[in-house]
């Protein structure tokens, strides 16, 4: 079998999606997700200028070679526009040889060691009741485990909040990422978030008892120090993790935050390869591995990082908000579904108009993800419905603190 063409389609149903399409001179097809969120384009065209021929006339088996290829011939390795773009290829490969094999990817990863994943859903508020509101009713739509976000008294913007949307009744259409031409500006108060987020989480387990897995996520904004402090801050409340603490470039920050706190420590879905993992996992410094199939370089690597952290009971908790397409999410899901330790699925909804372009076999039953079936990924694009939403320039937000510093992410 060879390669005969590779095209990148760009859409935008409800967000902005990159997928690479392969196709092989038996007529088989495979798709990769590609897309970096407010930076689409630049993976589109790394892909375009610079992938997709040397991909013509190639072996669609040769998955591993493959992958090594496009990561150690380019020379200048790593970085989320290169790893989202040989992420892309090897999701495609494996499709195909899903395909080709008449099975799907999970059972080639060695076959499931679980009936299906649990998952986590996000439930927000701007104060306690409209957050109860929100818990409830994920509970009711079956999900086990909810990430709890609020709003902090005295900080204007609703940071992880999707209030505006719930109303609108598509709660799951909330992009972050806004359109337009110029990112929205945030304010961002720290002390007033660690004074603030105990209280609602004290509030939350008085209203839902001690059972719930309860999340939350930091967004990569405190200092070690004041991870630390809110780690051991949370800790009568029991969460199942607290994620993204601190920027997450320096992993030497892991260790003091680790000698504070016994609060189950999340990190890494901006992270593209296992050497952003690598003291982490090895010392032990955190209990969820977070990367997405995405941004990660596929499900090679992915199963890789993850069979590195198995040593270490460190478990996957892999990024799945609704920019990781409806492709990435197949992707990782067969690989959780494969991995003896697996932990926890994030899962955001894709929308009715996403879901209109990316056709799934993918289940959501009960507050459990199943990839499905069918041969491959089981996920195929409707490219009509793909040429129907032209791309939209979006950019996700970003925050100041009161005396105007921009702060991180
Ligand atoms: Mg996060």
């Amino acid at each position: 079998m060879k390669i005969t063409a590779a095209d990148v389609i760009v859409t935008s149903p409800s967000r902005n999606f990159v997928t690479l399409k392969i196709t092989t001179d038996e007529g088989l097809t495979g798709l990769g997700d590609a897309t970096l969120n407010g930076r689409e384009l630049a993976v589109a065209s790394y892909l375009t200028e610079h992938v997709t021929q040397l991909l013509i006339g190639r072996d669609p088996h040769r998955i591993e070679d493959t992958w090594q290829f496009l990561y150690r011939s380019a020379y200048w390795r790593r970085g989320p526009v290169t790893m989202a773009a040989i992420a892309a290829v090897d999701m495609a490969l494996w499709d195909i040889k899903g395909k080709a094999a008449g099975m799907p990817v999970y059972q080639l990863l060695g076959g499931a060691s679980r009936t299906a994943l649990r998952t986590y859903g996000h439930a927000s508020g701007r104060d306690i009741p409209e957050l109860f509101d929100s818990i409830r009713q994920h509970l009711e739509e079956g999900y086990k485990s909810i990430r709890v976000q609020s709003s902090v008294p005295g900080i204007k913007a609703l940071y992880g909040v999707a209030a505006q949307a719930q109303a609108t009744g598509e709660r799951y259409d909330f992009e972050p990422a806004g359109r337009g031409a110029q990112p929205t500006e945030e304010d961002w108060d720290t002390r007033a978030y660690l004074r603030h987020v105990p209280t609602v989480f004290e509030a939350v387990r008085n209203e839902f008892g001690p059972e719930l897995p309860l999340l939350h996520d930091g967004h990569h904004r405190m200092t070690p120090i004041q991870a630390a402090k809110l780690g051991k801050s949370l800790e009568p409340y029991d969460l199942f993790w607290l994620e993204d603490v601190t920027p997450a470039e320096n992993q030497e920050a892991f260790r003091l935050i680790r000698q504070h706190t016994t609060t189950p420590l999340a990190v890494g879905e901006v992270f593209n390869t296992v050497f952003d993992f690598q003291t982490l996992i090895r010392e032990q410094l955190i209990d969820y591995v977070r990367a997405a199939s995405t941004h990660f370089g596929g499900i090679s690597p992915l199963k890789k990082v993850m069979d590195y952290a198995a040593q270490y009971q460190i478990r996957s908790g892999f990024h799945g908000p609704t920019d990781v397409s409806p492709v990435g999410l197949a992707a990782q899901s067969h690989v959780g579904l494969a991995i003896h330790n697996f932990g926890i699925q994030e899962y955001m909804e894709h929308s009715k108009k996403t879901n209109t372009v990316f056709e799934q076999s993918m289940t959501f039953v009960d507050g459990y993800l199943h990839p499905g079936d069918s041969p491959g990924l089981g996920v195929e694009l409707n490219e009509e419905a793909a040429a129907s939403f032209p791309y939209q320039q979006a950019y996700l937000p970003y925050n100041r603190l009161t005396d105007g510093t921009v702060h991180d992410w």
